[in-house]
């Protein structure tokens, strides 16, 4: 029997649909180039996607057409050699459409398996934030802020060749650099292009991840109800009303908290999430009537909490915030936990504002959607210069 690769693209739904395609189809044009049998696909239970939420493509390569057919037999991979991250919000779960509960992002991984991720982080910043593993792994990072390259209009600022350029170095086995640019040339017949996978393949390297290293927790999971315990037919319940909410202060209740869905977290959704600011809210309502997850919890004084179980990160509240600052949205990378902003802040008010004006200052500007009309154009000269310097 030869040998089999497999090769796992992690991508936000929608936004980033167009990229992960990019990826895994030249992945298998790439190993084409050496005679290696291969096919890129989408995981069946991702479709129809939804904005943001996290799904998955995968490319399986053989050596031979026989090893592809028993290794494209399976439904799809339960091991990888090479997951790759292309947001790297994503390192701290995925909670996808079509499974339950929170997969580390590199469960699949094989022993040895190299998890790539695109980002400006540091590397220390990325372990903290995948889960610990029971073997050790390597970690490489293709340096840039995370792609969010659309799907009608593509945003080409070359993280697809990037990446391709970085497996040829971790993986040689699979394919060449040359081979890369080769299929780089077949698809898209721009030589830049092909100087970026090259960039992307002398700069890249791995480091190994030990399993002491990481975050130590066990994944959000719930039990899925047994065959004996569904009910006849198909039964919808109703969302229960929901209750008031408890300060955790004087210890009052009031204000209201939807009840929410008990099994589906939108913890790894979200690229960024709101920062409210207490203080300055005017109580307009506004965030809450637009908020489209309804995942504000009205306070007992009336403030608005985002709740994040229920956060997908749009950034609408944001938008519709008419106090300058009171809503602010920070990236997903600056959070260990998902706890509540207004508790904190009635425990300790002074804390909080310095906790705030440290998580809000010099936050970067949104980076996924065009906002106004031009700024593709000034996006794309700006990316390219941030990929030539690798
Ligand atoms: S970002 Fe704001 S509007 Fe969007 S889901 Fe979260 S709380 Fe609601
Ligand atoms: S939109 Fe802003 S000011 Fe209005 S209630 Fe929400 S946080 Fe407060």
């Amino acid at each position: 029997m030869g040998r089999l690769f497999a090769i796992e693209i992690i991508y936000r739904g929608i936004y980033q649909k167009t990229l992960a395609k990019n990826i895994s189809r030249a992945i298998v044009l790439a190993a084409h180039k050496e005679g290696k049998p291969g096919i890129s696909f989408g995981r069946y239970g991702d479709s129809p996607e939804r904005n943001g939420i996290p799904a998955k493509n995968f490319a399986i390569v053989a050596t031979d057409d026989q090893t592809l057919e028993e290794g494209m037999a399976k439904y799809e991979p339960k091991e990888v050699d090479i997951t790759i991250s292309v947001d790297d919000t994503l390192c701290k779960g995925v909670e996808s459409w079509a499974w339950y509960g929170l997969q580390p992002v590199n469960r699949l991984l094989k022993p040895g398996g190299t998890l790539i991720v695109t980002s400006t982080q540091p590397a220390d910043k990325l372990i903290e934030m995948a889960h610990r593993k029971e073997y050790p792994y390597n970690l490489a990072i293709v340096k840039g802020t995370p792609s969010f390259s659309g799907l009608w209009v593509y945003k080409d600022d070359h993280t697809d060749v990037r990446v391709l350029g970085a497996i040829s170095k971790i993986l040689p086995d699979l394919f060449s650099l040359k081979s890369v640019q080769e299929a780089i040339m077949d698809e898209w017949h721009d030589s830049v292009k092909a100087q970026s996978a090259a960039r992307a393949h002398e700069r890249i390297s791995a480091q190994t991840v030990q399993p002491n290293q990481g975050n130590p927790e066990t994944p959000y999971a719930f039990d899925l109800p047994k065959w004996h315990e569904m009910g006849e037919g198909i039964a919808i319940p109703c969302i229960p009303a929901g209750a008031a909410v408890a300060d955790p202060v004087n210890h009052v209740e009031g204000g209201f908290r939807p009840d929410r869905n008990p099994t589906f977290k939108k913890f790894s959704t979200r690229t960024m999430r709101p920062v409210v600011d207490f203080d300055t809210c005017i109580k307009c309502t506004l965030c809450w009537l637009h908020c489209p997850d309804s995942c504000f919890d009205v306070t007992p004084e009336n403030l608005y909490d985002a709740n994040m179980q229920a956060c997908c990160g749009c950034g609408v509240c944001e938008a519709v915030c008419p106090v300058k600052e009171c809503v602010t949205m920070v990236n997903e990378t600056e959070f260990k936990d998902n706890s509540s902003q207004w508790e904190a802040w009635r425990k300790d008010k002074q804390g909080y504002e310095t906790w705030l004006q440290d998580k809000i200052k010099g936050r970067e500007e949104r980076s996924h959607g065009f906002r106004y009309k031009g700024q593709y154009e000034e996006q794309v000269p700006e990316m390219l210069e941030i990929a030539r310097k690798g």
